[in-house]
């Protein structure tokens, strides 16, 4: 399948490339190096060119369009700094669980904002005990009345305690304790729920300016009216979520990798070696070859996912694929941009090395590259165990 792009989406891509380079990647290496959600940053963004609107519904205030163009601009945030675009993916993916499957209470209340890109929000699944392994899950809702208690902790989540964090989206068990199999539902937890304590932001490897902590709930209370979608469906809205949150991630894997291979291109060109440039010796031309193949065929397994996404014909295959591939590539890509850029290249002010360390968790986070295999695995008809 070839994904050609319309002018409208060439234009678009240009826009957000254009904003990218010149007001996210000089403050990659800063941002990094403080390590906070650059709040002012976000609004900045979405003031000048409104990326976060870009797949939402106009009568949210969004400008229509679709997954795909979603994609094209966060691969372009991500080749300036992925952290940034992994942030923005987050708050847009939030928003668009609601839109999908939110009350008409809860897109008029809290999805505007999440438009507009003046806030963020999250999604709240994994807990210390359990990531992977979903049916470890523990936390628990109960109700009493038209109430729920909400109880337990949930681990590493993102946008959970920026400024201009709106909402959790709250993933607890509310079946029966002696139920034979538990249900989970999706609660709108908003910011400041008495009860809720955002715990003290994670010291990362990589993806530093991200904004991640523990969330710990005791006896939380939100209305019934805060459930999103139907009691019981937590699991499979979580897994719709997947699919564009699957297109979202391997487009800012492919970002990072487009990126690792900008700079190694450049610097090849520049840096002189043996008489000649890094770029006349062989050895660092296949180097540089193989990272070209490898982003380029994920930027085919992206766009098709994407493509796919949006005309609803996207196959749980073809979303594991994409993500699989531009996630272990864009590794594989960041550590040849270090061997390119020699010694230099493991120094924190040379750009390649952050991406080196920003990427790593993409092959563990939104289902880890052993989960697709295995969903890959069992698409393909074997005997795969997931309980
Ligand atoms: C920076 C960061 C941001 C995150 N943001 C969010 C967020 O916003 N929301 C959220 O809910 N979570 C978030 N996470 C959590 C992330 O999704 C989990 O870390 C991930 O799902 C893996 O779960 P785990 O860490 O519990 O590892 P485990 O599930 O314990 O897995 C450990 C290792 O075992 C492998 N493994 C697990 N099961 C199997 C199996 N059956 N067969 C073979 N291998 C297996 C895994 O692939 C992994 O390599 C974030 C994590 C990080 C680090």
């Amino acid at each position: 399948m070839t994904v050609e792009l319309t002018q409208d989406q060439k234009n678009l891509q240009i826009a957000v490339r254009e904003w990218a380079q010149a007001e996210l990647a000089p403050l990659a290496y800063q941002l990094d190096a403080e390590a906070k959600f650059p709040t002012e940053l976000y609004l900045k963004m979405n003031r000048d060119i409104g990326v976060a609107a870009i797949p939402f519904k106009e009568e949210h205030g969004g400008l229509g369009l679709g997954i795909l163009e979603m994609s094209l601009a966060i691969e372009e945030l991500a080749r300036a700094d992925q952290t940034f675009a992994l942030s923005t993916m987050v708050a847009v993916a939030t928003g668009l669980t609601l839109q999908k499957f939110g009350s008409d209470m809860h897109k008029e209340k809290y999805l505007p904002d999440i438009v507009a890109g003046k806030a963020v929000g999250s999604i709240a699944g994994t807990e210390p005990q359990a990531g992977s392994w979903t049916a470890g899950f523990t936390s628990r809702a109960t109700r009493s009345g038209d109430t729920w208690s909400l109880s337990g902790e949930k681990a590493f989540i993102t946008n959970s305690g920026t400024d201009i964090t709106s909402y959790n989206l709250v993933g607890a068990i509310t079946s029966p304790a002696d139920a034979e199999k538990t249900k989970m539902s999706l609660f709108l937890v908003p910011d400041g729920t008495e009860g809720i304590e955002i715990g003290k932001s994670y010291d990362k490897l990589g993806w530093r300016s991200s904004d991640t902590h523990p969330i710990y709930m005791d006896n939380a209370k939100v209305g019934n009216e805060m459930i999103v979608g139907n009691e019981g469906d937590g699991r499979y809205i979580v897994h719709k979520t997947y699919q564009f949150a699957r297109c979202f991630l391997s487009a800012c894997a492919l970002g990072l990798s487009q990126a690792c291979l900008d700079h190694s291109v450049a610097y090849a060109k520049d840096r002189k070696a043996f008489g000649k440039t890094l770029g006349g010796l062989q050895l660092i031309q296949k180097m540089i070859a193989d990272m070209a193949v490898k982003t380029e065929t994920s930027r085919l397994l992206a766009r098709q996912a994407a493509v796919k996404a949006d005309a609803g014909t996207a196959s749980i295959l073809e979303l594991a694929m994409a993500k699989y591939y531009c996630c272990e590539t864009s590794s594989e890509v960041a550590d040849l941009a270090v061997q390119v850029h020699g010694g230099f290249g493991f120094m924190n002010d040379c750009p390649v090395s952050r991406y080196l360390r920003d990427t790593r968790i993409t092959r563990i986070g939104d289902g880890s590259s052993q989960i697709q295999t295995m969903i890959i695995a069992k698409e393909l008809g074997l005997d795969v165990d997931f309980t």
